[in-house]
């Protein structure tokens, strides 16, 4: 790879969790209601993220990893929502600078699948018909094989595991209608198996335990054509998932993980005030907003949001978290 374009890339991907967090939303594009993810050492050896969704048209094969390819580009035309979605026809590209990626992809209008593997955003050879389901595995291998110093800037595979894990697991809660796995390479057992009828409790319970799911509170609220808003909170006793002391709050809008610093701020002063010594918050906000009214600081890593509303919508949830909190404290 050009040291440039390995610079770019891993700017855009420094673990491997970047990198299937932006594959995991290229198969949520593509429409898929199942995805499983395959992992081994952490996502460094392999990454397979397979999925039923639309599959890549054959013609389309040669450029999928070019930069600035995208089949995306008519949903979000405006400016902004471009600056919401930085790295537009980035993520495979990037991908392919650092690591071997190998596509194989089935519409449904093809009798065969097609295999090809890329490299350094270039198909290599032709791709190859081979027998496969509607959709697309994406397999990347050997991640960061020629960046050495992102490789020993990384944590243990195990840590990496459990990034790859809780990324999968927030993407789970929200994207209903879809279902996810994922598991390490030769376990029989899966990490986490989210089906694709399950309710947002369910989902929730599947990834964090019954602990966290049996006190929270759903609610939804909407301002026409602005923005619409779904929720669930509550909070945790004794919490027992995976050594953790808290959980983050996740927090999507328009189907993007991102954080929002004030937003978390001023629920978590809530929490400090109502919540019972020991306990701990769960948080999910699911946000869709008109695209002209987000901004993104577009540090691709961070996604850290700003967007209209931002008063009104954290006031409503901060005042629906105080009566929930404080129903449960008499
Ligand atoms: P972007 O998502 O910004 O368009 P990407 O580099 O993530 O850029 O992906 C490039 C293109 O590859 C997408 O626009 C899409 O057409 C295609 N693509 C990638 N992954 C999938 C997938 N799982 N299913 C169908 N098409 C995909
Ligand atoms: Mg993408």
């Amino acid at each position: 790879a050009s040291v440039v374009n390995k610079i770019a890339a891993g700017e855009i991907i420094i673990a491997p969790v970047n990198a299937l967090k932006e594959m995991m939303e290229n198969s949520i594009d593509a429409g898929s209601t199942n995805i499983d993810i395959l992992i081994k050492d952490g996502g460094l050896k392999i990454l397979q993220i397979t999925d039923n969704g639309s599959g890549i048209d054959k013609k389309d094969l040669p450029i999928l990893c070019e930069r600035f390819t995208t089949s995306k580009l008519s949903a979000y035309e405006d400016l902004n929502s471009l600056k919401t979605y930085g790295f537009r026809g980035e993520a495979l590209a990037s991908i392919s600078h650092i690591a071997r990626v190998t596509v194989t992809t089935k519409t449904k209008d093809d009798p065969c699948a097609w295999k090809v593997s890329y490299a350094d955003g270039k198909m290599i050879g032709e791709p190859k018909p081979t027998a496969g389901k509607d959709g697309t595995a994406i397999l990347v291998e050997d991640l960061f094989f020629n960046v050495q110093s992102r490789l020993r800037a990384l944590r243990s595979p195990s840590d990496e595991y459990a990034k790859v894990l809780d990324c999968v697991g927030r993407y789970a809660i929200h994207s209903k209608n879809v279902g996810f796995s994922c598991k390490k390479f030769g376990d029989s057992q899966y990490s986490l198996n989210v089906g694709v009828d399950s309710t947002t409790q369910e989902r929730i319970r599947t990834v964090f335990g019954g602990n966290v799911a049996s006190n929270i509170l759903e609610f939804n609220t909407h301002k026409l054509e602005e923005y619409g808003l779904e929720a669930a909170i509550g909070q945790v006793s004794n919490l027992n998932f995976n050594n953790k002391k808290h959980i983050p709050p996740i927090f999507f809008i328009n189907n993007r993980l991102v954080t929002c610093d004030p937003l978390r701020r001023s629920l978590n002063q809530i929490y400090s005030l109502y919540l019972p010594k020991g306990n701990k918050s769960f948080i999910y906000l699911g946000l869709m907003i008109r695209p002209d009214l987000v901004d993104v600081n577009v540090h691709p890593t961070k996604r850290e949001v700003r967007f209209l509303h931002e008063t009104e919508i954290t006031e409503y949830i901060s005042t629906k978290l105080q009566d929930t909190l404080s129903d449960i404290d008499t």
